[in-house]
């Protein structure tokens, strides 16, 4: 059983209430065409609507899975997941999965960009590469957590529409490149952490050499359509790696370039 007793997190204060879970069962079609109009005026009640179901979305499928680490939890929190898919899947944003965001590609369950956040151990200025920018939420939510963020997306209009949406939430100070992460972003190495968040079928040994010593990466590994092994990666001080696995877990594949 998750104790909440032992989570220090000034946002939850004052808010346990049940009622969050009747909330969060009632995310259906029904309340679609309600939400679109009200988000895109962008009226407090609409914020008021995604607030509560965020805070949801943290406590029963973060929280309570282990995720224990405050920045992480506080930036889960703050990143407006539904501002990070198309209208007619608005309404779905806080739910429990992946979610469609075009070009075959998804936007990462919740809870996994929260685990691969945590695990990396960030502290706020660090150098983070990610590999696979997609909707550029999982960039955001590396930006709450107070580290630098450069981004590499193989799709170009994918690329550009994440670097158009993260400047419009805020998120300007977000590096975005459209190119083949497999390479890494020599010019910005070395990098404190990397997070890659599409699957190969082995660490690419470019985005090794791009970590610095002490540095982490974060990266699903396996085949294509099946289940992979999230690793985390340590570099050590002598240059030495260590790998740990984190958990399975089913990501889209790392495409290389002319793939698509
Ligand atoms: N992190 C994203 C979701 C990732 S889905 C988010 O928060 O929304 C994986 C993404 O990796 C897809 O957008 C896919 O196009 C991209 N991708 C796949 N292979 C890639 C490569 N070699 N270089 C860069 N991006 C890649």
């Amino acid at each position: 059983m998750v104790d909440r007793s032992k989570v220090v997190y000034p946002f939850y204060q004052g808010q346990g209430r049940s009622a969050l879970g009747a909330l969060y069962l009632f995310l259906g079609i029904g309340v679609t065409p309600a939400l679109a109009e009200q988000s895109q005026g962008d009226s407090s009640a609409s914020r008021d609507t995604y607030v509560s179901e965020r805070v949801n979305m943290v406590r029963t499928q973060i929280e309570a899975r282990g995720v224990r680490d405050a920045a992480t939890l506080a930036a889960m929190s703050a990143v407006p997941r539904h501002e990070f898919v198309s209208l007619e899947w608005q309404s779905s944003a806080y739910s429990d999965g992946p979610l469609p965001i075009g070009e075959g590609q998804t936007i990462s369950q919740p809870y996994v960009v929260a685990l691969m956040t945590e695990r990396l151990g960030l502290r706020p200025g660090e150098k983070v590469l990610e590999i696979g920018t997609g909707s550029g939420y999982q960039a955001a939510v590396l930006a709450e957590v107070e580290v630098r963020v450069f981004t590499i997306e193989i799709f170009e209009s994918l690329a550009r529409e994440a670097e158009e949406r993260l400047r419009r939430l805020g998120y300007g100070a977000i590096s975005v490149r459209h190119g083949d992460g497999y390479l890494g972003w020599p010019d910005e190495a070395p990098f404190d952490a990397i997070i890659v968040t599409a699957a190969p079928d082995a660490i690419p040994q470019p985005l090794i050499d791009q970590l610095r010593a002490g540095g982490r990466m974060i990266i699903p590994v396996g085949p294509e359509g099946a289940v992979q092994e999230l690793i985390l990666l340590r570099k050590d001080t002598d240059g030495s790696i260590r790998t740990e696995s984190v958990s399975p877990v089913r990501f889209v594949p790392l495409l290389r370039d002319g793939t698509p």
